[in-house]
């Protein structure tokens, strides 16, 4: 496949923590895009396990072997963000039919605002990032499980940490 040089992207999401499936979303996105911007969004609804630093740190850690792939952080609207670095091509991952009715009122609210804002949608390219997210991951980790199937060693290694905090 060739990939679309000049075509830039931004990868949004929370990302508490970036998991393998988050991270199968990057690696395919930068085999298809010239640029791929991982945005990690700072002041998100829900409360987050880890700080934003965190977040970005583990996001930097994980997609090191990408070489057109960098990541930032954003608070305020995905939108003014979007316009702020000039990408109009937002990637998301598309795992469930529920995730396909979120992300699809979020792309209209998107388009709403900003005419020309485009949304890709990747799903999954394997069974078992269906039911992958930051939640369970987080849930295990509460819970004394092993993560390290689901997230980086060095994101897995946090996980254990923050457990003996609480
Ligand atoms: P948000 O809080 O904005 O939904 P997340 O950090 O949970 O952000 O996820 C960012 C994006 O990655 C979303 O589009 C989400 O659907 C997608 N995603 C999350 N987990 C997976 C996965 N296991 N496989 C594919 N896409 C995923």
């Amino acid at each position: 496949m060739t990939r679309k040089e000049n075509t830039r992207v931004i990868y949004p999401g929370t990302f508490d923590p970036i998991t393998n499936g988050h991270t199968s979303i990057i690696e395919r996105a930068s085999a298809i895009f010239g640029e791929v911007r991982v945005a990690i969004a700072g002041n998100p609804s829900k409360k987050t396990m880890f700080t934003l630093a965190e977040r970005e740190t583990f996001a930097r850690v994980v997609t090191e072997h990408l070489e057109n792939t960098s990541v930032s952080s954003f608070s305020g609207l995905l939108v003014d963000f979007a316009k702020q670095i000039d990408i109009n091509i937002l990637v998301r991952g598309l795992r469930t039919t529920a995730d396909f009715e979120y992300e699809n009122s979020l792309a209209d609210v998107y388009r709403k605002i900003v005419p020309s804002m485009e949304s890709v949608f990747l799903t999954p390219t394997n069974e078992k990032y269906r039911y992958l997210s930051s939640t369970i991951v987080r849930e295990i980790a509460i819970h004394g499980g092993d993560t390290t199937p689901f997230v980086h060693t060095f994101v897995a290694n946090a996980l254990d940490r923050k457990r003996d905090q609480i």
